[in-house]
């Protein structure tokens, strides 16, 4: 493991206080804050009226993140103070819009059908391109690729157990297929017909997660299957992707060759085109502020089945290391960086896979509790990024911390653990190679 260089005492510039430093992360004050956000470079050579510009820019940024603040402030307490219905007004009305959106889908492959069968040549043409468009409208419901990433049942049985009593415990289904890939990130879905499940796990990840912490983490994915989100329902969720798609497809400036897309645009002109994609984005958008609330609640709701399984500690460990996401960047590329000792071929040698994921392991391990705190105090300020689908990190953290200290219902013999490190062996092999080359 890396031992953080100290260096010797350094006073912080605006309260005087000590500073304790390592020189592998920004220097900051936890005490006065200075130095939280590194200020961004100067520009040089701007003009008044560019300068004028620039700041009239800042202060409007500002003012949006002060809305969304203020926003996402107001649902964490009204969550926090009572819980509410999964089936309201906005649920409704959502709903709605999205049943109306696949009645549009029906009546126009339904009509375009109609017109390709008359006689006339131009009302036949006018009915291929309703059915181009009803192409891109299609519902869509995933599938389930059979693939590299794709771990089988047969060959990780102690992980498909442990995510089948992780999905017990919080009141799912056993999910049908685990992929294996090498993101610093997890998702649970359904696909196809039959909605059969799909749990991704992200390599780097489940690598930094202590076991527990990874119990936490199958515990907010499955969460997702019960959590009563509509937004990752059947009904809402294809109404989405089609509206979404639609509005790709009508998106002007598109650059590459996309289905459907050339016969579109040859016959839209320009200015219709732009007014269906304000119209689509305006429908998207109006969905989007229905859904939020129950959204998020239901994110909330994950990270609370999460602490039941694995303990608030646990949960609250596993959010905070999506926070180390630009950490796990910097690994990455010094780990690509370092020369590696190529494979002799002799019995006993360790292939590279070993060292990369040893190397990471320490390194996250390494990472000292000023820098995680400088972290989760940024993500704090750090509103304008938060994502449309889960609550920001630092609200879901403090949600986490309110909760009575509770036993975990599920946990991991050394036996369990050793178990599941054999299986994904193989995979570890293919994504360092991934990563690396
Ligand atoms: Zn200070
Ligand atoms: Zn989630």
């Amino acid at each position: 493991m890396q031992t953080p260089s100290l260096a010797p005492a350094h006073a912080c510039p605006s309260c005087g206080s000590e500073l304790e430093v390592d020189e592998r992360f920004p220097r900051w004050c936890p005490g006065c804050e200075w130095n939280l956000a590194p200020a961004a470079p100067a520009v040089p050579h701007r003009t008044p009226r560019q300068q004028r510009k620039a700041l009239r820019d800042e202060r409007r940024e500002a003012a949006r993140q002060a809305t969304v603040r203020a926003r996402v402030e107001k649902l964490y307490e009204s969550l926090t103070d009572r819980p509410a219905r999964t089936r309201d007004a906005s649920w409704f009305a959502a709903a709605t819009i999205a049943g109306l959106v696949h009645l549009l889908t029906l009546v126009l492959f339904t009509g375009s059908v109609a017109l390709v069968c008359d006689d006339r040549w131009p009302v036949r043409v006018l009915g291929v391109l309703g059915l181009v468009v009803t192409v891109v409208m299609r519902p869509r419901l995933g599938r389930l690729k059979d693939d590299a990433t794709v771990l089988r049942r047969a060959d990780a049985p102690a992980l498909y157990a442990l995510a089948d009593r992780a999905a017990a415990a919080v009141g799912g289904k056993p999910v049908d297929v685990i992929r294996v890939t090498r993101s610093f990130n997890a998702s649970f879905g359904r696909a196809g017909l039959l909605r059969r499940s799909r749990l991704t796990l992200g390599l780097p990840l489940w690598t930094v997660l202590t076991p527990q912490q990874r119990i936490a983490l199958l515990g907010h994915e499955f969460g997702h299957d019960v959590n009563g989100d509509a937004r990752r329902g059947l009904w809402l969720g294809t109404a989405l992707n089609t509206l979404a798609a639609l509005h790709d497809a009508f998106l002007p400036d598109r650059r590459g060759p996309q289905r459907g897309r050339i016969l579109l645009f040859a016959m839209i002109a320009g200015t219709v085109q732009g007014l269906m994609c304000h119209l689509i984005r305006a429908v998207l958008n109006l969905l989007d502020g229905l859904t939020t609330r129950s959204g998020q609640r239901a994110e909330y709701r994950a990270d609370a089945l999460a602490a039941e399984l694995a303990s608030a500690a646990a949960a609250q460990g596993m959010l905070e290391t999506f926070l180390l996401y630009q950490t796990y960047e910097t690994v990455l590329l010094r780990l690509r960086a370092t020369p590696r000792p190529r494979r002799s071929g002799r019995p006993g040698d360790q292939p590279p896979a070993v060292d990369f994921w040893t190397s990471l392991a320490d390194q996250f391990a390494s990472i000292p509790p000023l820098e995680r705190e400088r972290l989760r105090r940024l993500s704090a300020l750090d509103l304008g990024s938060v994502d449309r689908t889960h609550p920001p990190t630092h609200l879901r953290i403090r949600l986490l911390g309110g909760r009575p200290d509770q036993q975990p219902s599920v946990t991991l013999s050394t036996t369990e653990i050793a178990a599941i490190e054999a299986e994904l062996a193989p995979a570890r092999a293919r994504v360092a190679s991934e990563l690396l080359d």
